[in-house]
């Protein structure tokens, strides 16, 4: 499985992208950087984007990726998968005829650009080529993370989150589990802004890591607001019994 980082930051800064990984050449896990990173040519090789939630970081390029792919003759639509509750708020609150038109519905209904697919969390489908079951997390939206599994590996991406159980319960049973992506967006001085607004600091993570007993996958952190990302690395560091991979834009990782 290979993974490039398109984003992988919470919020917006001069080389600091938000949120977007693809894996392989066709699947998307959040639409936070897709336009301004891949060209037209990789735009249209595109077929599924996993969404973790509704927040702005992480869907606001289907809006682009959708007007760009418009009209260039694609035989599928785009697939935008989430819970139903994920993909409501997209469609009445981004594609709805005001903020962004409805690519659900051009050129015309019956072969639109985008498409909508419902996942329920806990139940494993495939999609695409990939195994995929949604887990639920705690965020201060309806969010959820995926675990996606090919022959050899799974991988966990964890949507934003704050302290969660279910998430590394599911973990600990996963089979072939080669990493897990979680989030640490803001740094341990501001814990009781990332407790209010459904986030991980360093310290909160640590105590996350220590749930996951029965496996021990790569831990690739993520979505760090891009001001505070020193800090974060910093303290990071000081989590002494577990080693922490800290991501960066265009980077490339092969499980
Ligand atoms: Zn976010
Ligand atoms: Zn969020």
């Amino acid at each position: 499985m290979n993974i490039r980082v398109l984003g992988c930051h919470g919020s917006q800064l001069p080389n600091f992208n938000t949120t977007s990984f693809l894996i392989g050449q066709n699947v998307l896990v959040d639409a936070g950087t897709i336009t301004a990173v891949l060209s037209l040519k990789e735009q249209l090789m595109i077929d599924y984007i996993f969404i973790t939630h509704a927040h702005l970081d992480h869907v606001r390029d289907i809006a682009f990726l959708a007007d760009n792919i418009c009209h260039q003759h694609r035989k599928k639509p785009l697939v935008i998968v989430s819970t139903k509750g994920i993909i409501d708020a997209i469609h009445r609150h981004l594609f709805n005829n005001v903020i962004w038109p409805d690519f659900s519905k051009i050129p015309n209904p019956r072969a639109p650009v985008i498409k909508f697919q419902i996942i329920k969390p806990g139940r494993r489908q495939k999609i695409g080529d990939l195994q995929v079951r949604a887990i639920d997390l705690h965020h201060v939206v309806e969010t959820i993370g995926y675990v996606l599994e090919e022959k050899e590996n799974a991988v966990i991406f964890l949507g934003d989150t704050g302290p969660t159980e279910e998430a590394w319960k599911i973990a600990g049973k996963t089979e072939r589990l080669k990493a897990i992506f979680v989030e640490t967006s803001l740094p341990d001085g501001l814990k009781d802004i990332a407790d209010i607004s459904g986030h991980l600091t360093p310290l909160t993570l640590a105590e996350e890591l220590k749930k996951l007993t029965e496996v021990n996958p790569r831990i690739y952190l993520y979505h760090m607001k891009p001001n505070y990302r020193e800090t974060i690395r910093k303290e990071v560091v000081a989590i002494k019994d577990r080693k922490i991979h800290i991501i960066e834009d265009g980077q490339i990782i092969r499980i």
